[in-house]
């Protein structure tokens, strides 16, 4: 026999424990020190209306990952969703990612795709040849005028800092369109599973050599040396009792508030306003269009810098992190059978389609 020791039930170690319960000579142990599995993809229905409700925000698959989309559905039904985001500026609602409707909107003008690909061109600032930060990447691809609007107020609501201090990456997230096409994602795969996440994760780990023990927090004082092998998806530097420091996060919370109806008409309407002190609202019945209900329940998003006990989100990896992250992982280099796996404890902004991806191709070396 042997023992595996999985420290998360989120989607990496939800996916390692499923994939090493096919073998029956595997037992493994999942801890969680929530008192649910799922980590921040739970899902739940709302008391007060029935709305399938995702407790930490709103999360639609989407992957271009064939392996992955055709894996999930072995524990859901993937109803095909496609994230339509409105964003408000200034006193009117524009079209999110960016489009040929937001340019047009924004400039008061009908320009074709060929058109508004000149024009765009035009206000580039295309001096900058590899954009080291967030804010260039922007100017360098929309220009200052839309960078401003739709970015920089958003951005630093969000993140807590100039958009000079950010990765690019981070806006390489977005896709810029020439057409009407307002998808908010560009993967080729995309859904929300009909029963909720949580339904996934139940299936996932049900197994009779699968052990789940909630309300559990490891600490550095277990002792891992009786298990084969541990996966540790929680954060990397608590791994270590931050002995190199602390990683910064951001955290966003959410004010819930309930109403008859219908209250904005789409899923999410971000708001791009500076002075608005919220960067998003969520109506979370618009998520499974196939549902009815009278009533909805819809979710305010602030953002914030973590303190001691907040759910940590996403990783900032300023630099100053990313000096601190190399020490933490020169220490994991030197450790043997124990993985480190998925968001927190690789520190990187992962969606879910990466980490199951990542988990997968983990397994098949492992
Ligand atoms: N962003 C923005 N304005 C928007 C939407 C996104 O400035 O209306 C920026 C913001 O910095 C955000 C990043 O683009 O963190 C990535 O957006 P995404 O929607 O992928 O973020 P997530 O849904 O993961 O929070």
């Amino acid at each position: 026999m042997k023992k595996y020791l999985i420290i998360g039930s989120g989607f990496s170690g939800a996916v390692i424990a499923e994939q090493l319960s096919k073998n029956p000579e595997n037992h493994i142990t999942v801890v969680d020190d929530r008192n649910h599995i799922g980590g921040n993809c739970y899902t739940e229905r709302d008391p007060e209306t029935n709305v399938m409700v995702h407790k930490y925000g709103p999360h639609i698959f989407n992957t271009d990952n064939k392996e992955v989309w055709d894996y999930i559905q072995n524990f859901c039904e993937m109803v095909p969703f496609v994230n339509r985001v409105k964003s408000v500026y200034k006193g009117n609602v524009y079209s999110m990612p960016i489009n040929l409707h937001t340019i047009n909107q924004f400039f008061n003008k009908t320009m074709k795709p060929e058109e508004a690909k000149v024009f765009i061109e035009s206000i580039a600032k295309k001096d900058i040849e590899e954009p080291q930060n967030f804010e260039e990447q922007a100017m360098k691809f929309i220009g200052e005028d839309l960078y401003k609007a739709f970015f920089y107020g958003y951005t630093k609501k969000q993140w807590g800092c100039e958009p000079t201090e950010l990765p690019a990456s981070i806006l390489k997230r977005l896709p810029v369109r020439f057409n009407y096409n307002d998808n908010y994602y560009a993967n080729p795969y995309q859904g929300i599973p009909r029963d909720g996440y949580t339904a996934i994760f139940e299936k996932m780990l049900d197994a009779s050599n699968i052990e789940v023990k909630l309300n559990t927090k490891f600490d550095s004082s277990w002792d891992l040396s009786e298990y084969d092998h541990v996966f540790y998806s929680g954060p990397i530097d608590a791994f270590f009792d931050y002995k190199y420091g602390r990683l910064s996060y951001r955290t966003v919370y959410f004010e819930k508030s309930v109403t008859e109806g219908d209250y904005q008409g789409n899923p999410v309407i971000n708001y791009a306003d500076p002075e608005v002190p919220y960067t998003r609202v969520h109506e979370h019945k618009h998520f499974t269009p196939w549902e009815q209900h009278d009533k909805t329940a819809y979710f305010t998003e602030f953002s914030k810098e973590t303190e001691e006990n907040d759910i940590p989100y996403y990783p900032k990896r300023l630099k100053d992190d990313m000096e601190k992250l190399s020490l933490y992982e020169d220490e994991v280099k030197k450790m043997d059978k124990i993985s480190f796996v998925g968001r927190l404890a690789t520190y990187r902004y992962m969606d879910m389609h990466h980490v199951i991806g990542e988990a997968l191709e983990l397994i098949k070396k492992i």
